[in-house]
């Protein structure tokens, strides 16, 4: 048994959405697919909801763009005889996302959850309309078995209770097509609407394939495969054909936008492969994601790259003890909810430093100095500082420190076209070597890496 999932783009157009039945009804046995909002649509509704509490006119008119979007899907590609409960469905649920602005352009007021509750109706119209589509296909809604905890003022999926229900939802074998809305959610304490974040329908796809063992998670896309670079900056960037878990999740988690970073560890861990595909081109290759990859002794499989980010760094006779410095550290963070992105220390010169995202920077620099309070009150830290502005170039392939010699060369070449590195970390894991650089110079200096380090 497959999922699939059909990303924005996929679903965006009748063109595409004809392409997508073409896919699922050509499979030789039921599989889930979980699809996204209409292309752009999620940004859309951010926007309008935006607008709204702002005392903006604009919701009547992005209601009937919205309405007319997918009305005209339904006239063209569902069925008569399933027209007018698919339409009613649909309209339905318009009322409700009207009315919803309505509220909120009359209390000036966005609470998170009415966004979240807003941004759910792409989904939710999405999955009924592709539902009645494909033939043969039954609907089911993520609502009742996608659940979600709060974690440090956030929304993160409750693994268990998910893969319980999804389980329960999904009896096996599948007797017919089930389609579902990726990325929205409930909380599992309060009922109220949530999501995976932007993004998430690539992760419900993987917990739903994580639940029920499948054999294949395929991410049907707008692009040929996983590149080596971001194609929008890199336009000679090619399509890597394999990979590994692991390299995908460093190349995600990095910025490769292709999949939504949590999605690759609940697959990995069931040890289940991941294809990356085209729906405007099915019929190309793409890339396999599997945890027995070609081994490429001394090529690069991709670089990605992450802009808006700051550094912290602490600096003092303290970061003699380099584990000791980076275990607090990487605790102070976790228990405050940040994600470190990379760390880098040089003993000799007593520096520790730090990636954070720019929006977790100030919390990040007041934890380290919480943490090292005792420190910096005896001199052992004679300063944390924060850098801002600041992207990450990330080079990666599994084994990467065999290929001795590259940070210095990367270093070296982007020294000579004006670019400064204010950071290199070539050990923290053996499948990424990372330059910090400033974030102005960050298309330029991807640019540069991608050039130095995949063959033309
Ligand atoms: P979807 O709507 O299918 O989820 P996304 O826009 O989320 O699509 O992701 C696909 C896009 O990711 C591509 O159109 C491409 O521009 C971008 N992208 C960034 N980095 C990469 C990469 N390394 N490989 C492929 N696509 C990438
Ligand atoms: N529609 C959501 C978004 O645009 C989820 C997704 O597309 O994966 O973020
Ligand atoms: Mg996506």
């Amino acid at each position: 048994m497959k999922v699939l999932k059909f990303g924005g783009t996929s679903v965006g157009t009748i063109e595409s959405l004809r392409n997508v039945k073409r896919i699922v009804e050509s499979l030789d046995s039921p599989a889930v697919v979980v699809v996204s909002a209409l292309g752009g649509l999620t940004d859309r509704l951010i926007a309008t909801a935006k607008e709204s509490a702002e005392g903006k006119d604009t919701r009547i008119d992005a209601m009937e763009c919205c309405a007319k979007r997918h009305h005209d899907i339904i006239h063209e590609l569902v069925s008569h005889d399933k027209q007018g409960e698919v339409l009613e469905k649909v309209d339905a649920m318009l009322t409700e996302l009207g009315n919803l602005y309505l509220g909120v352009s009359l209390i000036n007021e966005l609470p998170e959850r009415t966004l979240d509750r807003i941004v759910s109706y792409g989904e939710r119209m999405s999955s009924v309309i592709v539902a009645a589509i494909v033939s043969g296909a039954c609907h089911k809604d993520s609502l009742e078995f996608v659940k979600t905890e709060r974690w440090m003022g956030r929304n993160i999926a409750d693994r268990k209770a998910t893969e319980k229900l999804i389980q329960r939802n999904f009896p096996l074998p599948l007797e017919q097509h089930c389609v579902i809305g990726g990325f929205i959610s409930r909380d599992n304490n309060d009922g109220t609407i949530t999501n995976l974040g932007r993004g998430g329908s690539d992760y419900t796809a993987a917990l739903v394939a994580a639940a029920l063992d499948a054999e294949m998670l395929e991410i049907w896309t707008d692009v040929d495969g996983f590149m080596t670079s971001d194609p929008r900056i890199i336009k000679d960037a090619k399509v890597i054909p394999d990979m590994s878990f692991v390299e995908s999740m460093e190349l995600c988690s990095f910025g490769a936008k292709v999949i939504y970073p949590p999605t690759i560890y609940p697959v990995f861990h069931k040890n289940i492969p991941i294809k990356i595909l085209n729906t405007h081109r099915p019929e190309v290759p793409g890339t396999l994601i599997t945890d027995n990859a070609t081994r490429l002794p001394d090529e690069v499989r991709g670089v990605s790259y992450v802009r808006d980010t700051a550094t912290v760094t602490i600096h003092g006779k303290v970061v003699k003890d380099i584990e000791e410095v980076n275990t607090r550290t990487y605790n102070a963070m976790a228990r405050n909810g940040i994600s470190v992105m990379l760390a880098t220390g040089d003993e000799d010169a007593m520096e520790f430093t730090i990636s954070v995202k720019a929006a977790d920077a100030r919390k990040a620099l007041e934890t380290v100095r919480n943490e090292f309070a005792p420190e910096i009150g005896a001199g052992d830290v004679l300063s944390v500082y924060l850098t801002e502005h600041l992207a990450i170039i990330a080079v990666v392939k599994e084994g990467i420190r065999r290929m001795q010699g590259l940070g210095a060369r990367l270093t070296s070449t982007l020294n000579r076209n004006g670019i400064t590195v204010n950071g290199l970390s070539e050990g923290t894991s053996d499948s990424t070597l990372a330059l910090v650089v400033n974030d102005d110079k960050a298309e330029q200096a991807l640019k540069l890496v991608h050039d130095s380090v995949i063959p033309a």
